[in-house]
């Protein structure tokens, strides 16, 4: 994936994942040939994931200390010239956000934690069960509602991923949007993910998944600004080794738009803030 940015790309899965089997050499090589040097890899982790019966494979469980122990292994053989940070992308859900704390307070060896909303009331907005008997409005309010119980109740991470992954999968998802209507609801979840310390990603796996612009919208990403969100990384969330730095001239274009001049890195979750060339 030739680019001209090369923002670390710091949402990435490979085959710790359930939905993914990239090998972390092929995403590795990926990246250099697209001149990115420095990449975290995030692999899922869902607690209490409700797994389906026709898909017994999908449980998102990740044995961390494996996990962590085989990507070191890596990390050292690739080191100096290319910087592996080892991350891990934690889906939140009403039911867990109280007991992730203790999960995510006992693993503070990963460099970098997102935390991600993936089932909402039991579901997953991927399928289109989670849009039955309701209007697409209703169900990404839903979404968003379950986002505030998150942050209000899980205070361990570091950035929350793909805030509008639910409109990625919307019955009318090619039609314009008005943001405007969950605004409330925004400023609502930035005043805990501002007041926190906390970020939020511009996430531009939405680019191959049928939207027009990198999570979250332009006027969510508008708003973060406003509120004084400076938080920020830049991921792909790409399962596969061709969408390792997907997108990053759009989320430059987009970050610089928004007044923002920094983008953050994270080493054992702390942000270190790097100005956008
Ligand atoms: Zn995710
Ligand atoms: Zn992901």
């Amino acid at each position: 994936m030739k680019q001209g940015t090369f923002f670390p790309d710091y949402h990435l899965h490979t085959s710790f994942s359930s939905d993914c089997d990239a090998n972390i050499h092929n995403i590795i090589k990926a990246a250099t040939d697209s001149g990115i040097n420095s990449i975290c890899v995030t692999d899922h982790y869902d607690m209490d994931f409700p797994v389906r019966d026709d898909e017994p494979d999908m449980d998102f469980y990740l044995d961390a200390d494996c996990y962590y122990k085989y990507m070191s292994e890596i990390r050292e053989q690739y080191s100096p010239s290319f910087d592996l940070k080892i991350g891990i992308e934690l889906g939140v859900m009403d039911t867990t956000a109280d007991k992730l704390n203790d999960y995510a307070l006992s693993h503070p060896e990963f460099d970098f934690i997102i935390a991600s909303s993936h089932i909402i009331d039991g579901l997953d907005p991927y399928y289109p069960e989670y849009f039955e008997g309701r209007s697409d409005e209703a169900a990404y309010r839903r979404y968003f509602e379950s986002i505030l119980y998150n942050v209000e109740h899980f205070k361990n991470y570091n950035v929350y991923g793909h805030l509008d992954y639910v409109l990625r999968y919307g019955t009318h998802k090619k039609e314009s949007y008005d943001m405007s209507i969950y605004t409330d609801i925004f400023e609502e979840i930035f005043k805990h993910i501002i007041y926190d310390g906390k970020g939020i990603e511009i996430n531009t796996g939405s680019l191959y998944k049928g939207l027009s612009f990198p999570h979250p919208h332009p006027d969510i990403l508008k708003l973060y600004k406003e509120m004084g969100g400076e938080i920020i990384t830049i991921g792909s969330d790409a399962h596969k080794p061709y969408y390792v730095g997907y997108g990053f001239d759009a989320a430059r274009r987009l970050l610089l738009e928004h007044g923002f001049k920094y983008y953050c890195t994270f080493e054992k979750q702390k942000p270190k803030f790097v100005v956008i060339e």
